[in-house]
């Protein structure tokens, strides 16, 4: 299928060998950007205690290269050039806000611009298909970047009338330095989520990028330099999240933190907050996805959408459709298409078109996932197909199809975060919705079903942060994302987001109502 689909959208792409990073092609413009570095107040810095990390090619597990290895001593200096850039009367500060959006939007040109070289880079340092990278996740970036270089300008506060000679007006204020952590299955996506509206509301930028993917941020910190950027509004830093991330997300001149990871990092964060500062913390954490399957359903819609619902990006989306509930009528034939669907799924190198699932980030997840597999055999779940390594070099995993699923067994509550199916059995509409509640998360959730009324009954009655129905995986920017219950606290994307990274202030003036 994406073999058709890419060749027709671009004629040509440069074969890749894994090993040679200098093989990349170059972007048009020779860009500055030093990935042994750290980006702090438009500068490149060699870590202050002069550490490095090598950055991993998941598919042939050889290094990429070496990453300068932030810890609290470049979080000091970062915060700091964000606190200088956010200062009253700085360029940044008086700067309109519709050149803040000017600035955005010559940011998302040059990602656009840059497409080939960041979505090759993408899939070297993380692994997915080059054709999603290129096709899905720097699109996506382009449009996130775009759609709130729009807001810049709109976001407008209110008036009010309030009681007496007076007068209220509200303005919408950047909150200050926000400390973002990002996480490595959608390095570029969710860079792009969190620059995108921090900075269309004014605020400066700390972000820590995760350890296993740093390579394409460090290439957008020197766009952001490229556009024009004041000196300190974005500074990024590669590292470690027990040393850089706890360092900003206890830092005292930190006004904000957003934070996209697991739940167990999400609640140090939280602590975090709480011990040092009381900075405003929003969270987008892990998920157990439900996928409902009502017998009315189209059956190869059904099995598609689940199959891309749990297997798209290897697996690692913290939304994956990971519970996929099938009414009893239409149970074994969607167990059989779906584990049919599996085996069919292309694995392997993911510079070749034709690959449909490039290996796990790195070998902490390939063996995580790998010991999932195993409780679930262990536990009695019926495994379809795969279940084992897909390759001998390379953290590749087979499509894994689990049927008879029950829901107290291990692969049925924990987050997996690999190409792995649960499939399980369900009777009637409210069984289904008590037990797709029943889990510590509410991120997301999907309904298949040909029935409107059951659509929304079952929707409204889900606690997910997403409801997708007759879809799944379906994003977009002018839409909020974000989790109920340990899924999270506050909305990524749309309008919503713009609330996470402003201050509210009220303005009251007295205004004589005679002329005395
Ligand atoms: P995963 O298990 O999927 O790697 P994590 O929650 O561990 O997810 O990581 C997401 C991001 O959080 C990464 O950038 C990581 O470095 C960072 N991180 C991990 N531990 C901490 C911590 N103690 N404090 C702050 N950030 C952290």
């Amino acid at each position: 299928m994406l073999r058709s689909t890419f060749s027709r959208t671009f004629p040509q792409v440069l074969r890749f060998s894994a090993c040679h990073f200098a093989s990349i092609p170059a972007p048009n413009v020779q860009p500055d950007v030093h990935y042994n570095k750290i980006f702090i107040n438009n500068e490149w810095h060699d870590a202050v205690s002069k550490k490095t990390f090598p950055t991993i090619n998941p598919a042939t597990e050889e290094i990429i290269c070496h990453v300068a290895e932030g810890e609290q001593a470049d979080v000091e200096k970062a915060v700091k050039a964000a606190r200088d850039a956010f200062a009253l009367g700085s360029p940044w500060r008086r700067m309109d806000a519709s050149q803040r959006g000017h600035l955005l939007n010559k940011l998302a040109d040059c990602i656009e611009r840059d497409t080939a070289y960041l979505a090759e880079l993408e899939t070297l340092d993380n692994g997915k298909p080059y054709a999603i990278s290129y096709c899905v996740d720097v699109p996506m970036v382009v449009k996130c970047l775009r759609y709130y270089a729009g807001w810049a300008d709109k976001w407008e506060g209110k008036t009010i009338p309030v009681d007496g000679d007076y007068f209220s007006y509200t303005r919408h204020e950047p909150i200050g330095v926000c400390g973002q952590i990002i996480p490595w299955n959608f390095p570029l996506i969710m860079q792009a989520w969190k620059l995108g509206p921090a900075l269309a509301t004014g605020n400066t930028v700390v972000m820590k990028v995760a350890e296993q993917t740093p390579l394409t941020a460090l290439y957008v910190a020197s766009l952001i330099k490229e556009v024009g950027f004041p000196a300190g509004v974005v500074n990024i830093i590669p590292g470690m999240g027990p040393t850089a991330g706890a360092a900003i997300a206890s830092h005292m001149d930190v006004n904000k933190i957003a934070f996209t990871g697991s739940t167990e990092v999400g609640h140090l964060i939280q602590r975090a907050s709480s011990t040092s500062n009381l900075k405003k913390v929003t969270l987008e954490l892990g998920g157990k996805s439900p996928n409902i399957i009502l017998a009315d359903a189209n059956m190869e819609v059904a099995v598609e959408q689940a199959h891309m619902g749990l297997f798209f990006n290897q697996g690692q989306c913290c939304c994956a459709g990971s519970r996929t509930f099938v009414q009893e009528g239409i149970y074994d034939e969607f167990v059989e298409r779906s584990a049919e669907r599996a085996k069919r799924r292309t694995v392997g190198d993911p510079f070749d078109l034709s690959t449909e699932q490039g290996p796990q980030v790195d070998e902490e997840q390939f063996k995580k996932i790998l010991g999932f597999i195993g409780s679930g055999k262990r536990e009695g779940a019926k495994l379809l197909c795969g279940g084992s390594p897909a390759a001998d070099r390379g953290f590749f995993i087979q499509p894994t199809v689990f049927g008879d699923v029950q829901d107290e067994m291990t692969i049925a509550r924990e987050e997996i975060f690999g190409p792995v199916m649960q499939i399980l059995k369900f009777r009637s509409l409210e069984e289904v919705i008590e037990r797709a509640n029943s889990s510590k998360y509410g991120l997301a959730a999907a309904v298949f079903t040909q029935n409107i009324d059951k659509a929304n009954y079952i929707a409204h009655g889900l606690r997910a942060g997403t409801v997708w129905i007759n879809c799944y995986n379906v994003f977009a920017v002018q839409s909020p994302f974000g989790g109920y219950k340990t899924s999270g606290i506050g909305r990524e994307c749309g309008e919503y987001a713009l609330e996470n990274y402003t201050e509210v202030k009220s303005v009251i003036l007295k205004v004589p109502q005679k002329n005395s």
